[in-house]
């Protein structure tokens, strides 16, 4: 009750103050006086507990004038931050009622409800809120903002498609980067359907929106792969490591069997080296030492994981020197004793996640595109470090 009182100082403030300003200016005292009824019958409401008739009569009975609205949006704004949304929703539904109101405080209770809307869950509504919104200068960037983020809950994206013209205006890389992702999200319906053209044509519309999209080259490499176009998939995952070293490490072993299938195998281990002397992947390293292994033998390649790891430790990379020793040794205590090394160090590695993302921190051992912390997108990516890549 008393908090109620500390929501409604605003209202009275402004109350106040519109009745001050309009004793002087108006001579129309059956109007004021039918606005003083109302107010002290908002006040009884008040009194007696009925809150929400209290708030009905206090709206009406304080006009929205331009000094009152900012009392009004305050009004709002503490309704909703003690979660009373319901409250906020009538006070923002009521200004936006008000025609004579100039602009900006228009579109801001236009924005305000959309937002009262969307914490409601009440996305239809939202929706045509933040579609008014689209070309205001205040709003727009922020209302397009909401309406992927209602579009990426509902999986609606094609909805969020049709927004392209408007999201390319604002070369807002954040925005680019989730359209881009909403064609990746149709291009893998589309892969899975085997549509080659379609998947190739909503790739080459994300990448146009956002040349950074790894994840639209890793789905184009997944089409051609399953076209047998191997030199196109290589392209792919080449382009890969130039958007996103970070990722990389994931698709090795994919790329390797493109090159595999084109016969060209040195031009792989080529790129791989170039890969783990720029970035100092254990996956890239542990990839290179077949290499090594199958032209110089096993001992050159113990030499090299050696001084590797020496260099730059991970368990990842010990993991596989241990294997190596085995496979090496024709001693069976010695070879039981590294067994369990190996073990150990496997179990170790189970226990941590593969995944961790890079916008709020969530570990996963799955992969996802779209982070399901914070829903971000393309920010899970292999752990770095002494467990990680
Ligand atoms: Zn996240």
């Amino acid at each position: 009750m008393l908090g109620l009182l500390f929501l409604l100082l605003p209202v009275a403030m402004g109350y106040g103050w519109f009745m001050g300003r309009n004793s002087v200016k108006q001579n129309d005292h059956s109007a004021q006086q039918e606005l003083s009824i109302k107010y002290s019958t908002g006040l009884n409401y008040l009194f007696s507990n009925q809150q929400d008739k209290a708030i009905d009569y206090l709206l009406e009975a304080l006009k929205v004038e331009d000094d009152t609205v900012e009392a009004h949006f305050a009004m709002a704004n503490l309704f909703r931050r003690r979660g009373e949304l319901d409250r906020a929703l009538k006070v923002h539904e009521h200004l936006v009622r008000q025609k004579h109101l100039p602009n900006s405080a228009k579109q801001q209770a236009v924005f305000e409800l959309a937002k009262d809307f969307l914490s409601a869950g009440l996305y239809d509504r939202a929706e045509s809120m933040f579609h008014k919104l689209l070309k205001s200068k205040t709003y727009g960037l922020k209302s397009l903002t909401a309406l992927m983020q209602i579009y990426q809950s509902t999986k609606d994206w094609h909805q969020g498609i049709a927004l392209k013209k408007a999201i390319a205006k604002t070369r807002d890389t954040k925005l680019l980067h989730t359209l881009a992702n909403f064609y990746c999200e149709l291009a893998s319906t589309a892969l899975e359907k085997d549509e080659f053209i379609d998947v190739i044509e909503l790739l080459d519309n994300a990448l146009s929106h956002d040349p950074n999209s790894s994840r639209a080259n890793w789905l184009m490499a997944q089409i051609y792969e399953n076209h047998q176009q191997y030199n196109e998939a290589c392209q792919c995952y080449k382009a890969i490591y130039e958007q996103d070293k970070e990722f990389f490490p994931d698709v090795i072993e994919k790329m390797f069997l493109c090159y595999q299938a084109l016969d060209a195998e040195k031009e792989f281990f080529q790129f791989i080296r170039k890969v783990y002397e720029e970035t100092g992947s254990t996956s890239a390293l542990i990839k290179y030492l077949t290499h090594i292994e199958h032209v110089k033998g096993v001992n050159s390649a113990k030499k090299f994981i050696l001084s590797a790891l020496k260099r730059r430790p991970t368990i990842r990379g010990f993991k596989h020197f241990v294997k190596m020793q085995m496979n090496d040794n024709e001693s069976e205590n010695t070879s039981e004793n590294l067994e369990a090394i190996r073990e150990l160090v496997t179990a170790y590695l189970n226990v941590k996640h593969r995944y961790s993302c890079r916008t709020c921190g969530f570990n996963s051992s799955t992969h996802y595109w779209s982070c399901p912390s914070c829903h971000d997108w393309e920010q899970l990516k292999p752990v770095r470090g002494l467990d990680g890549e």
